[in-house]
């Protein structure tokens, strides 16, 4: 609420709400970044008379378009595109798109605001955006999928470009959505432009790592927050929610550094397998198969699936919420604290309502928010861009050692600005705080 931020951002925030009434999810992602960053604007009163936040909740630019395609049986359809520009004063505009029937201005208005700080705290040139289309691929076939994409590019490539805006993947937009996108702007505007895409195929300019990138960068950084308690991930038991690109690679990090992932789960409900989830029979249900994750426990032995559910029930050490927007209440989250739970780092972007992230905090849990847990993503995002610049291919390994040590800059980065600005060890003032500061400058040196 207006009452419970400070002063010096109550005006920004009653604006906020007057020009976007109906958008709760932007509405939140504003709130949670403005209670934080009151003593940045404290300390810089350049920001506060360069009304940079007035400025920064203000998208640059949106685009809303109608997106009209042919489903199998000759039916016509029509969907509804979105591009938000919000931000480019450090690098291009850059983030996912989103095919989920639950996509909206809200939701995409928010994503691209969360985006801004994210990118900015990476340290890469990136600047922020978001997009998507409330178009469901989940039951539609190949080739439904294929027209819709280049239905969509059809009317977006024009605002696109190396230079220009960079999308990538976000939920429902994987390996065959991204060819079919990427496909449609090479055919419409006649270049090979590799650098105006990132989570390509690896066969056609895309970079190692990239898809592995979000859920490994993710337990890299409960890696970084548990060293600092001296601790470690092993022999931890991890709850992992989702199924889908970030939350298989979480789980195969954690094996990889010793942790036991024990559960993952879709919207109709999760499964839970104590000897540890196999991330291959995982992988080829929801990846090969498109299946449900009940099948899952249909084939292992030993695990259990719970309809309906929410998998915070389970007793773990370590929670990756990597599913998506709002999954992990208060109630959730008490369950956890009940539990045992010791850190919390989220894959998914804002998974944690903001009772959920208070009651951990205040149970000092380690939390890691999602601007700064799951920037792997779209950090290695823009190292696959300075392969494309350069026409060259970094090897696996390299890749990998690059995106481990700009997770440890990135908690680095909002530990110190935490300890800094006298929140010590809460990385959501300290995420908020080192990116805003970052754009904030670049702001003010480039004039109004
Ligand atoms: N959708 C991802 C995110 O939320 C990645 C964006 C990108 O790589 O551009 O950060």
């Amino acid at each position: 609420t207006l009452v419970a931020l400070p002063p010096v951002v109550r005006d920004v925030y009653a604006t906020v709400l007057a020009r976007n009434p109906h958008e709760p999810e932007f509405q939140q992602a504003v709130h949670e970044v403005l209670e934080s960053i009151a003593p940045v604007l404290d300390a810089h009163p350049q920001f506060v008379d360069g009304g940079i936040v007035e400025r920064l909740v203000e998208p640059e630019r949106q685009i809303l378009f109608r997106v009209p395609w042919v489903d199998d049986r000759g039916r016509l359809q029509v969907n509804r595109g979105f591009r938000v520009q919000f931000s480019s004063v450090l690098g291009p505009y850059k983030g996912g798109l989103r095919f989920h029937p639950s996509v909206n201005l809200s939701i995409v208005k928010f994503l691209g605001f969360e985006q801004i700080f994210k990118n900015a705290l990476t340290g890469q040139g990136i600047g922020g955006a978001k997009g998507g289309s409330d178009f469901d691929p989940h039951g539609k076939s190949d080739a439904e999928v294929m027209r819709f994409c280049q239905s969509f590019m059809n009317e977006l490539y024009r605002h696109l470009g190396e230079h220009t805006d960079v999308p990538a993947g976000d939920i429902g937009v994987g390996a065959r959505e991204i060819g079919y996108l990427f496909g449609q702007y090479r055919k419409i505007t006649n270049r090979h432009e590799s650098g105006m895409f990132t989570g390509k195929g690896v066969q056609w300019g895309g970079a190692e790592v990239r898809t592995e990138a979000t859920g490994y960068g993710a337990v890299f950084f409960v890696q970084e927050m548990l060293a600092m308690r001296g601790s470690s991930l092993e022999g931890t038991r991890v709850g992992v929610s989702g199924s889908g690109n970030v939350a298989i690679y979480a789980i195969k990090k954690a094996w990889q550094l010793g942790g036991t992932p024990v559960t993952a789960s879709d919207s109709s409900g999760y499964v839970v397998d104590d000897a540890g989830i196999d991330v291959d029979l995982l992988r080829e249900i929801k990846e090969v198969e498109r299946a449900r994750i009940a099948e899952y426990a249909a084939r292992r032995p030993g695990a259990r699936f719970v309809e309906g559910g929410r998998p915070w029930e389970v007793p773990v050490d370590i929670a990756i919420p990597s599913a998506t927007q709002n999954e992990l209440d208060e109630d959730d989250a008490r369950t956890l604290i009940g539990n045992g739970v010791r850190a919390v780092a989220e894959g998914a972007n804002m998974p944690s309502t903001p009772g959920a992230v208070a009651a951990f905090q205040e149970a000092d849990v380690l939390f890691g928010p999602g601007k700064a847990a799951n920037a792997g993503g779209v950090a290695t995002s823009a190292l696959e861009m300075s392969q494309n610049a350069a026409r060259q291919r970094w090897s696996f390994d390299d890749s990998e050692a690059k995106l481990r040590s700009i997770m440890k800059d990135v908690h680095d980065a909002a530990f110190d600005a935490a300890a800094r600005y006298g929140r010590p060890g809460d990385y959501v003032v300290g995420a908020n705080s080192a990116g805003f500061e970052r754009v904030a400058h670049a702001m003010l040196a480039q004039g109004v």
